[in-house]
């Protein structure tokens, strides 16, 4: 394991190995290696093909219909004393911010001359962005997810089905997400040859946390340039983030990891990989994870299904440990307030994975007062809307 540097760049590129600092990384059965070398130099080539990027970037404007806005919470901001700014990733086509990774490795499953995509998913968010664009692309797609989360999210299931993806329950463990991502990984070393493994968040083996990182930097650069303009040329105080896997907040943090705006991931309590977890290996990477006394992976455990990952990528465990970014937990009920206030003060129902960002916000409005804070808003509330609904008939009561 290397030292961390705290003089290199802030969110460059991992070393050879994969390594930022002493997390991420390869810890991968033998006959993946191939395969995520592959991977690696497939990116590396299409990352700096300026007609790879100029495909990519057709897409996300036409298709998934960046740029997203950057919207002034005026009554918001009053309440709470601070300038809010929200940037609008529940603007994008399927939801949430999850398009801009997918539609990059789709591409570049094409560019390897591959035609099936495998995915994990939890919520279903990743699932059904991952379906969307095989329905683009035309290429088969089969989708891993837990028993238990087919149940809770049957309507997700409908959808990628709806978009000719099949769903394959993950039936051992847990039934949850990191089942679903243990049988994504089998079926890849089996059928390497033909297909691509879209991996939803910024983990797993090297290059997934770079790759997937780099695929969202594109939220991040344009967060920059449109609060720059609309801050004569400033930055702004705070850039907050929910953190599941952490790619949104990633995406967000790549934009101003270079300036001095503080940069915030907030974590679920009931699944604080940075804030409660140990190091560990899960998922072919050196992370943080939560463990019980005899190392074994525990369940995470919050209100919303987009957040319930037990680990977090190895770039935040990074940042975390050199003390670039810092890491907060908030409440499952600071959380449901946080979704109503947004929803009555600015007409904007979130999903409820960045209402956390949003509680925590609420929450340090004393210490932020004056600042001018950018919260990645990384999904619509639509799925999360009956959940709510049963919420708050069980409080009526
Ligand atoms: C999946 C999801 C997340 C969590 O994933 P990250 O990789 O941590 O970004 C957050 N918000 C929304 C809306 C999601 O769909």
């Amino acid at each position: 394991m290397s030292d961390p540097d705290p003089t290199s760049s802030f969110m460059g590129e991992p070393d050879a190995a994969g390594r930022f600092g002493s997390f991420g990384g390869r810890f991968i059965p033998e006959t993946l290696m191939p395969a995520c070398i592959e991977l690696d130099a497939a990116f590396r080539d299409a990352w700096a093909d300026p007609e790879f990027r100029a495909e990519l970037d057709g897409l996300l404007h036409d298709y998934a219909g960046r740029p997203s806005p950057l919207t002034e919470c005026g009554r918001l901001s009053e309440q709470l004393g601070l300038r809010l700014l929200l940037k609008r990733e529940d603007l994008n086509h399927t939801g949430s911010h999850k398009i801009n990774n997918v539609l990059g490795q789709a591409l570049l499953t094409k560019r390897m001359g591959k035609e099936r995509l495998i995915a994990e998913t939890g919520a279903g968010q990743h699932g059904v962005a991952t379906a969307t664009a095989a329905a683009l692309m035309g290429f088969e797609c089969v989708v891993y997810m837990g028993e238990v989360d087919m149940e809770r999210q049957a309507l997700n299931v409908f959808r990628m089905k709806l978009l000719g993806a099949e769903v394959r329950p993950a039936s051992s463990g847990s039934r949850t997400l990191k089942d679903a991502v243990n049988e994504a990984m089998r079926d890849w070393v089996a059928t390497v040859e033909s297909s691509h493994y879209c991996l939803g968040s910024v983990m797993g083996p090297h290059p997934y946390p770079w790759m997937v990182r780099e695929l969202h930097r594109v939220l991040g650069d344009e967060a920059r340039e449109q609060c720059r303009a609309l801050l004569g040329g400033a930055d702004p105080d705070v850039a907050v983030a929910c953190v599941g896997g952490g790619s949104n907040a990633a995406g967000l943090f790549a934009g101003f990891a270079d300036t001095d705006t503080r940069l915030v991931g907030v974590e679920p309590s009931g699944g604080a990989a940075i804030g409660g977890g140990v190091p560990g290996v899960v998922h072919g990477m050196a992370s943080y994870l939560k463990q019980d006394e005899w190392g074994q992976v525990e369940e995470a455990q919050s209100i919303s299904a987009g957040l319930d990952y037990p680990g977090v990528g190895p770039e935040h465990a990074h940042l975390s440990e050199i003390g670039r970014a810092e890491y907060f937990a908030v409440d499952d009920d600071e959380v449901v307030n946080a979704f109503q206030v947004l929803t009555r003060t600015e007409g904007i129902i979130p999903a409820l994975e960045p209402a956390h960002a949003l509680a925590w916000v609420i929450r340090e409005a004393p210490s932020l007062a004056g600042q001018t804070v950018v919260l990645n808003l990384s999904g619509r509330g639509d799925k999360d809307v009956a959940q709510i609904m049963d919420l708050l008939k069980g409080e009526a009561k």
